[in-house]
């Protein structure tokens, strides 16, 4: 598929042609990976972070944010209780925490390596390349780091520099991610003020380019407490081009995604199941989804990981997030992974 078909598809609003878009990736979907839902369990380990992203709730400017970092014991115990339930894999998500250095995260990866089955998927932002080597030789199996955007001029926008440190390219981080050993993950946000259609379609022909083992993509939901969201629609562009951060929009990236990248694993989100709380995760799985995010985050730290406000599920334990995702996969006639759910290359 090129750029100008998905250009068209992105823009296309009659149902029936969108029913064709659902069933071909859909069907792409069964022939490449299966009717398995593989399960990750997400466990966000600490919600300080030193960056001042435009887009994210937690950055370090939200001075109004009761801030967490969760003990090392308990992240263990956390992930005993993700294998328990049958999860292939726990990741690790953090703010850019300077207090989750090297030896911490290296520590937890070891320990969760040596004591369970699990895979290991990190997702703390933009680190150093020793430490990404020293995590993986403790062994961390996957990296999850979202370019957030392909636009390089709307990325230096939303999210700026370290102080005093050049901006770092993402895609190339990732790439050196991959020369690691690490399964790569990254994505965007869809409905970021000042993107465009042309923008969006860039950003899935960049999970091409980057060959991606894991392409999670939501709508961006504006933080009153953010940059960005203080000034949501000043930002947005004015000549019919914007992309609106519709629950439709949604639907059709992870279409397109799962026709352009047939191999990938493509997690039904989060932040989706935010726009529709009922039927967000389904619909995702049934266009072209094929993975859940089971959050496994404790109850006491769950609602102060705000990247966007009303997140999805913040009341409930990991256990009452274990039975809603599995019946969820049943209710569309799929089936709960077993195994790590690795990326199976052709
Ligand atoms: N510090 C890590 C993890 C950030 S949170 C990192 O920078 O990679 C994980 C993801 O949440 C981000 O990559 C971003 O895509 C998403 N996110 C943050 N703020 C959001 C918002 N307001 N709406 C929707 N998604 C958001």
């Amino acid at each position: 598929m090129d750029k100008n078909q998905i250009i068209y598809w992105l823009g296309e609003n009659c149902p029936s042609k969108l029913n064709e878009l659902w069933e071909l990736a859909d069907k792409n979907r069964k022939e490449n990976v299966g009717d398995a839902v593989h399960l990750r369990g997400l466990l966000e380990i600490s919600n300080y972070c030193s960056r001042f992203c435009g887009y994210c709730g937690i950055n370090a400017g939200n001075s109004s944010l009761t801030r967490y970092r969760i003990p090392f014991d308990q992240i263990i115990s956390c992930a005993a209780e993700a294998e328990s339930y049958g999860y292939g894999t726990v990741v690790l998500q953090a703010g850019e925490d300077v207090c989750l250095d090297c030896d911490f995260i290296e520590r937890v990866v070891k320990t969760i390596k040596q004591q369970f089955k699990l895979a290991v998927t990190l997702s703390l932002g933009e680190r150093e390349d020793y430490e990404f080597q020293i995590w993986r030789k403790a062994g961390a199996d996957r990296y999850l780091l979202r370019f957030e955007t392909s636009n390089r001029n709307l990325f230096n926008k939303i999210h700026p520099p370290k102080p005093n440190k050049a901006a770092v390219d993402r895609l190339e981080m990732l790439q050196r991610l991959r020369k690691l050993g690490y399964e790569i993950g990254s994505g965007v946000m869809i409905g970021i003020p000042g993107q465009s259609y042309e923008d969006l379609a860039n950003d899935i022909l960049t999970f091409k380019r980057l060959d991606l083992d894991m392409v999670g993509v939501g709508p961006y939901i504006p933080h009153p407490k953010t940059p960005l969201g203080a000034k949501n629609d000043e930002l947005k562009l004015s000549d019919g081009n914007q992309v609106e951060p519709t629950e439709l929009m949604c639907y059709k990236v992870i279409a397109l995604t799962r026709l352009v990248c047939p191999q990938a694993n493509i997690p039904s989100t989060s932040a989706l199941a935010t726009l529709n709380l009922a039927q967000g995760r389904e619909n995702g799985l049934s266009r072209g989804a094929n993975i859940l995010m089971p959050n496994i985050t404790p109850i006491e730290y769950r609602q102060y990981y705000e990247i966007y406000p009303s997140k999805a599920c913040i009341f409930e334990t990991a256990k009452q997030c274990r039975g809603c995702m599995t019946n969820r996969i049943k209710s569309i006639g799929r089936y709960v992974g077993s195994g790590k759910g690795s990326r199976q290359k052709a």
